[in-house]
């Protein structure tokens, strides 16, 4: 049974092989690169439209769905009328951006039935020994921003020298500049790093901005070393060349000033709303205007909200509570309201998209139903958009994940998914 024995996962089966010559191909693990995907028959499930669970049947022929009976069947998989969504996504984390913690993390993503996940600041030659092993049948699909663009101050520089400190290794800025991001503190750095940065290909960059309107008060203050960012009058440069190799741009941002100049310079993907209230900031200063929220749209700009990454900032403050998550709210409701593309990203290290998903459950602006259809279609066709990926139709990826309760009743159900195929390939314990 190697066939459908990834190793990875820990999910209940309910295979019934109907070919016995299958299973004796499937014992020689050498050949099993070379097989071709068995053909599934999908029966007894309810599947998610995007507004409700319908009765249906589905056909896995080659790793893709189809509704045409084939002429030879190798499985025939009881759905028991089981929930089947698309494969959840989620569109920010950092927890597979090295070698360690790839090689830690990177199941965790497929036993909670999540198969695509975006990490948000990679750096190409770090993630160049192992990232060929991730991705496709039986592994969870990255989508990298290869590159990571900030000052040489700024963000992700103070999480990484505290890293080195905390490891008890020498916490030197310039072992990390231009390695693990790019400091791009002028148009003379953008010009001369440049080509280095489009060596990489990257399909995704990422730029750092952090309170842009305030950067000079910022630098003034020494214990804001290492996280502060670019200067925002970079970006419709650096936008143009990302996009003139064919990259995506996404924007770390800390205000509603800095989202208002990030899409203003084309960013393809805003990649938080609120997330703290930065030092001398309030509430006011977090509300996007309706000229900012107009111009998203307008535009197609993704947001990724991140709202449950909230959470280690009020767990140091949890006086701001009520202000932060009523501005998250306000914001949330206008941008819906507007139709701007929502995505789903968790920024948790130690949790999950099924974490995010509750978070913005929990802001009411959602209905479950519109969490699902975030998480399991908006999300990852956003991620992928050359892929069939997040709806079940006729030539889309076989990928489904099965769940014994209706989760747009209970949320919670997300947390215990009970089958998963991924391109055609039944994930097993
Ligand atoms: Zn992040």
């Amino acid at each position: 049974m190697n066939r459908f024995a990834a190793p990875f996962l820990a999910l209940l089966l309910a295979v019934v092989p109907t070919n016995p010559a299958a299973s004796q191909i499937a014992g020689a693990p050498r050949a099993v690169a070379a097989l071709p995907k068995p053909v599934l028959a999908l029966e007894g499930g309810r599947w998610f439209d995007g507004r409700r669970f319908v009765e249906d049947n589905w056909y896995s022929v080659d790793g893709r769905l189809t509704r045409k009976r084939p002429a030879r069947i190798d499985a025939r998989i009881d759905l028991r009328h089981r929930y089947i969504l698309p494969p959840l996504a989620d569109a920010h984390n950092h927890n597979l951006q090295n070698a360690w913690s790839a090689a830690t993390f990177a199941d965790d993503y497929l036993r909670r039935g999540i198969f695509y996940s975006a990490q948000l600041a990679a750096n190409a030659d770090e993630i160049a020994g192992y990232r060929g092993l991730l991705g496709g049948a039986g592994r969870v699909d990255v989508l990298w921003a290869e590159a990571t663009l900030s000052s040489s101050d700024g963000h992700p520089l103070g999480l990484a020298l505290a890293g080195a400190k905390q490891a008890g290794m020498p916490a030197v800025a310039k072992d990390y500049i231009d390695k693990a991001f790019w400091a791009i503190d002028t148009r003379a750095d953008l010009e001369k790093k440049w080509p280095k940065i489009a060596e990489s290909q990257p399909r995704l960059v990422k730029v750092i901005v952090v309170d842009d309107a305030h950067a000079a008060a910022q630098r003034k203050d020494p214990s804001s070393y290492g996280q502060r960012g670019l200067s925002a009058a970079l970006l419709p440069e650096i936008v143009a060349r990302a996009h003139a190799i064919g990259a995506r741009v996404a924007a770390h941002v800390d205000s509603a000033d800095d989202i208002d100049r990030a899409v203003a310079a084309g960013v393809d993907i805003v990649a938080h709303l609120n997330t703290r209230i930065p030092a001398g900031l309030g509430a006011a200063d977090l509300r996007l205007s309706d000229r900012t929220i107009a111009e998203m749209k307008r535009r197609g700009t993704v947001i990724i909200p991140t709202v449950a990454v909230t959470r280690y900032y009020l767990k140091a403050h949890p006086g701001d509570r009520a202000t932060l998550m009523g501005v998250i709210v306000d914001n949330l409701a206008r941008l819906k309201a507007a139709g701007v593309t929502m995505a789903t990203g968790s920024d948790l290290f130690d949790g999950s998209v099924i974490d995010e998903i509750e978070a913005m459950g929990a802001t009411r602006v959602f209905t479950p139903t519109e969490l699902l259809r975030i998480a399991t279609s908006v999300t990852p066709q956003a991620m992928f958009p050359d892929r069939r990926v997040g709806v079940f139709s006729e030539g889309a990826e076989a990928s489904i994940v099965a769940y014994d309760a209706d989760p747009t009743r209970d949320l919670t159900v997300l947390r215990a998914p009970r089958l998963a195929i991924k391109q055609g390939e039944v994930l097993a314990r």
